[in-house]
């Protein structure tokens, strides 16, 4: 995750009222702060879940959404913001509605609106509008990071919430999208698909991942239907992205196939499965097969070849390489 900047007065009052709301006696920047806000959060919403066991990912979205009286409006085009303009501001005389044209910038991944004139209890409350404009990679996590604000926060005096991808350094933003993650990938009901998966496979490929997220969260984006798996996977496994770039430092030198980590299973430190970020993927990698024929590629390497040139190597063990090229950049787990 990357690291936040230092917070400005209005992020330290919303991260005060949030452990107010919530009643969590930890306090920005405890150190279980952000794990007892998620726990929180867990505790609120495990009573609305367990009524719909066994469920999926889109179930539970949908049965939180109407619960907290979210409506979720999706803009693919110029078409939908006409018809959300339509519906609202011209419908339903509600007034902030007229920013929306303004507000939804090509970096803004979604903005919730609290109805003026909605009663109490009406499904469409509180109005959050996914800008897909850009991909519709990011709907089904943006849906859970709306939810998050609206489990986390009072609904006071701090709306319309705005989301600008270049936030994640922002401390609430953070600290929502670490709600996020736990609600959209909730354990009670992902954990059975995976251990599933377990019984019926030894290594973990993308194949495996595919069924995951077909059964569970169609809508979610591959990256983060990968993440949330390689994070339960009851057996050593990490996920990386791969792209063609520079030194950390210097990025026009050195230009070659190098790494992002993205995640790790708990088994994954103890079994010697560690990555070095920005490290060149070596020619014999299946990764750096996939990123050039452009197909999905999968085999057998020893992570002892895979070096720096300051002359760190990763740990000498045999492991299993799933690669998917999408785009510009490949994606790989690695179990071993
Ligand atoms: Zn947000």
């Amino acid at each position: 995750m990357a690291r936040c900047r230092k917070p400005t007065d209005q992020d330290l009052m919303r991260l005060d009222a949030i452990a107010k709301h919530l009643k969590v006696r930890a306090r920005y920047p405890d150190s279980s702060f952000n794990a007892d806000v998620t726990a929180a959060c867990l505790t609120r919403i495990a009573p609305i879940i367990d009524n719909l066991f066994p469920c999926t990912g889109e179930q539970i979205g949908l049965a939180l959404g109407k619960h907290l009286c979210v409506t979720f409006e999706e803009v693919h085009d110029a078409d939908d913001v006409e018809q959300i303009e339509e519906r609202y501001l011209r419908g339903k005389r509600e007034i902030g509605f007229a920013q929306l044209r303004a507000e939804l910038r090509p970096e803004v991944d979604a903005l919730l609106f609290e109805r003026m004139y909605a009663t109490h209890d009406e499904p469409d409350h509180w109005v959050a509008v996914l800008n897909l404009q850009g991909s519709r990679a990011r709907a089904y996590w943006n849906r859970f990071h709306e939810i998050s604000h609206r489990i986390a926060e009072p609904p006071q005096g701090i709306l319309p919430f705005r989301r600008h991808r270049f936030e994640a350094t922002n401390p609430v933003e953070a600290l929502i999208d670490s709600v996020a993650a736990e609600i959209a990938f909730y354990g009670p009901a992902f954990l059975p698909l995976i251990k599933r998966q377990r019984m019926r496979h030894a290594r973990l490929d993308f194949n495996v991942i595919d069924a995951i997220r077909q059964d569970y969260a169609p809508s979610a984006s591959l990256l983060s239907a990968a993440n949330a798996v390689v994070k339960h996977w009851p057996a050593p496994a990490a996920l990386l992205t791969a792209e063609y770039g520079g030194r950390t430092h210097s990025p026009d030198a050195d230009r070659a196939l190098r790494i992002k980590p993205q995640a790790y299973s708990k088994r994954a430190t103890a079994a010697g499965l560690m990555l070095i970020p920005n490290m060149r993927v070596p020619a014999g990698s299946p990764i750096n097969e996939a990123f050039r024929t452009g197909t999905e590629q999968g085999a057998a390497e020893h992570l002892g070849a895979w070096g720096t040139s300051q002359g760190k190597h990763l740990s000498p063990i045999d492991v299993y390489t799933s690669a998917r090229r999408l785009g510009e950049r490949v994606y790989a787990v690695i179990s071993a």
